[in-house]
């Protein structure tokens, strides 16, 4: 059994590399209880219950914490905690009260108020394994009882994982491995689930976006690609949204990439050129067009199945090796002024379609 603490031992205790590391609980002279092993303060005047036995059947875990705490963070547990607790809720002199969340999310919580979760590892890397363990619970329980200061301090975490702007989301997968060896750190439906709990609509196109380009599995996930996510975690709500906005994204790239850079080098070829050719000579019509036409003809046959499954990567990557036109004979005959042209206009496609994205999975018809 653990020894009991006083709010200034727990300083000393090592901090949790995860708030979802093992609770390593003991049971209390009663049965039901399941006393945390960090939260659990002899000086504490309040014991929080959570967990499936206050509703029923299974373990209740308790939490025996100071009210000033809570009340000092959230004006929600103020009034709740002022409240008069019965003589038949009270336990070994601490007044019980009874939280209908998740026993974790009450857990992860205390332990963050309590300074128990060391939170440097979030810092270092962007999309960290451990940052949705640590942050879900808290964010959601300050969600629901209006703790603003912890929705502050850790919904930054949240949106830097999960940019709002396409140059911070392409800098991102700059950093990443080659798809076949990129690991999937953060599962999209989870942030999907957490962002709507949270009511954080700023990370869900770039969440939905991942979403669209992963299988959609149930854990375990043996013998199959890394980027799946979870699709237990998504409502037929989500799985509808996602199913709309793949067919929207589809036919934006058909329709608005693929077939208007066709149409708009096609026109330039019959009325020259009205880009910065250094080929063109008087008013004849450039040659760079004809070879430019050529290479997206080929790179479109080669490429559809990731324009199509990934087209913010694959646009980048498309307009990168045109600019530099390297070894592709056929680019090696353009001029840099028409290359540039194209390779902005591929660029500036992905500007657009991430532009979409909140209209593709139809974002605006969320309640919040
Ligand atoms: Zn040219």
């Amino acid at each position: 059994m653990s020894a009991p603490q006083t709010r200034s031992a727990h300083a000393k205790k090592r901090k949790l590399a995860a708030a979802g590391s093992s609770v390593d609980s003991v049971r209390s002279s009663d049965a039901a209880l399941v006393r945390d092993e960090h939260i659990w303060f002899e000086d504490g005047f309040i014991i929080i219950r959570a967990g499936p036995g206050c509703a029923g059947e299974g373990p209740v875990y308790g939490f025996r914490c100071h009210g000033s705490v809570l009340a000092a963070r959230s004006p929600v547990f103020k009034i709740m905690l002022q409240l008069p607790t019965p003589a038949h809720e009270r336990l070994e002199g601490a007044s019980c009260v009874n939280l209908p969340d998740s026993w974790e999310d009450v857990r992860d919580l205390l332990r963050l108020l309590y300074d128990f979760v060391d939170l440097t590892c979030l810092g270092q890397k962007q999309r960290h394994s451990d940052t949705l363990k640590i942050i879900s619970g808290p964010l959601r329980m300050a969600a629901k009882y209006d703790m603003e200061s912890v929705t502050k301090q850790l919904t930054p975490f949240l949106t830097r994982d999960w940019p709002s702007s396409p140059g911070d989301w392409l800098e991102f997968e700059g950093t990443l491995e080659p798809a076949w060896e990129r690991q999937r750190p953060q599962d999209p439906a989870a942030v999907v689930r957490l962002a709507q709990d949270v009511r954080l609509r700023a990370v869900l196109p770039a969440a939905f976006y991942e979403l669209s380009r992963s299988f959609l599995r149930r854990p375990p996930y043996q013998d199959l690609p890394d980027n799946c996510a979870d699709s237990s975690l998504l409502t037929r709500d989500d799985l509808e949204r996602l199913a709309v906005g793949r067919e929207r994204i589809q036919r934006f790239v058909t329709r608005d990439v693929v077939q208007s850079l066709r149409r708009e080098l096609e026109l330039y070829q019959i009325d020259g050129a009205d880009v910065l050719c250094e080929n063109m000579t008087g008013r004849a019509k450039t040659p760079c067009i004809a070879h430019l036409l050529g290479w997206w003809n080929i790179r479109v046959a080669m490429y559809m199945e990731e324009l199509v499954h990934d087209p913010l990567r694959t646009l980048e990557l498309l307009s990168s090796k045109v600019r530099s036109a390297g070894s592709d004979q056929a680019l090696r005959e353009t001029c840099g002024g028409c290359r540039g042209w194209c390779s902005r206009f591929l660029i500036d496609s992905t500007f657009s379609l991430w532009g979409e994205l909140p209209k593709f999975f139809e974002l605006d018809s969320l309640p919040f």
